[in-house]
């Protein structure tokens, strides 16, 4: 089944809109957006790991490897992409999204990504998590005062 987001997200590399799928992943149902046109994928951040969602989404028969392409504006918050090497260099690239932590992988990339298997993760703490935790830091910090 076919499911729309009530504002579809649309694809950063051939601004189709973006379905949502459900895919099993690490005993979960996790949402993912992809294009209906292209197959690229839209992960947030706290999807999970996108290594091992892309394996999950391989798995799922989500793959659809078409075309390669470019990606522009991040699907969520419209500021621009940027390819970055997952979690090494010479690692898989990705788009990512610096402002919701969101990755854009087209589907060559996620092809790539699931193939490469990986030390455990570090996983970046979401920006405003980071920022909230600073906060209240500085508020612990002040009541010691
Ligand atoms: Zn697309
Ligand atoms: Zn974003």
């Amino acid at each position: 089944m076919t499911a729309y987001r009530v504002n579809a997200r649309a694809c950063a590399s051939c601004a189709s809109p973006m379905a949502v799928h459900h895919v099993a992943h690490q005993g979960q149902r996790i949402q993912i957006d992809q294009c209906e046109r292209c197959g690229s994928i839209f992960l947030d951040y706290f999807d999970g790991e996108p290594g091992a969602v892309a394996r999950s989404i391989e798995k799922a028969g989500q793959f659809r490897p078409k075309v390669a392409g470019s990606a522009k504006n991040c699907p969520e918050c419209q500021v621009p992409l940027a390819l970055t090497p997952y979690l090494e260099e010479g690692g898989p690239e990705i788009f990512r999204c610096g402002e919701c932590g969101g990755a854009f992988i087209l589907p060559v990339q996620l092809t790539a990504l699931a193939d490469h298997e990986l030390p455990p993760p570090v996983l970046k703490k979401h920006p405003t998590v980071e920022l909230f935790e600073t906060v209240m830091d500085f508020i612990q910090g002040l009541k010691q005062l």
